[in-house]
């Protein structure tokens, strides 16, 4: 009976011990793309941005331009899009450009 509760004991040590490891895993791969993503000088919420899955293909040289300022370039930090979302814990809507402004559609 000794044997076997050792034996249990022993799968039970290591099914905990592969839990920790791939959930470190997983923070790591996460870093990693947060790393990645901070090299190639790219906003961190580039993927999930509602706004910039909207307009990245636009022509509109204004939204091109919010992209390269913002999404992609030195004002980074002061994007408003950014702020809503770290304050709120919820993405602002699509048409809120990095300033704050919304796009109103043309008619
Ligand atoms: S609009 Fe703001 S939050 Fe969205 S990708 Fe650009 S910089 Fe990031």
């Amino acid at each position: 009976m000794d044997k076997i509760y050792k034996k249990i004991n022993t799968r039970i040590k290591f099914i905990t011990k592969s839990f920790f490891y791939l959930k470190n895993f997983c923070k790591l791969i996460t870093e990693l793309k947060k790393y990645k993503t901070i090299m190639d000088n790219e906003c961190e919420y580039l993927e999930k941005c509602g706004f910039f899955i909207k307009y990245c293909e636009t022509k509109d040289l204004a939204c091109r331009g919010f992209i390269n300022m913002y999404c992609k370039g030195t004002k980074m930090a002061e994007c408003k899009r950014q702020e809503y979302r770290n304050k709120n814990g919820i993405p602002p809507l699509d048409d809120m450009m990095p300033s704050g402004q919304l796009i109103i559609p043309k008619k």
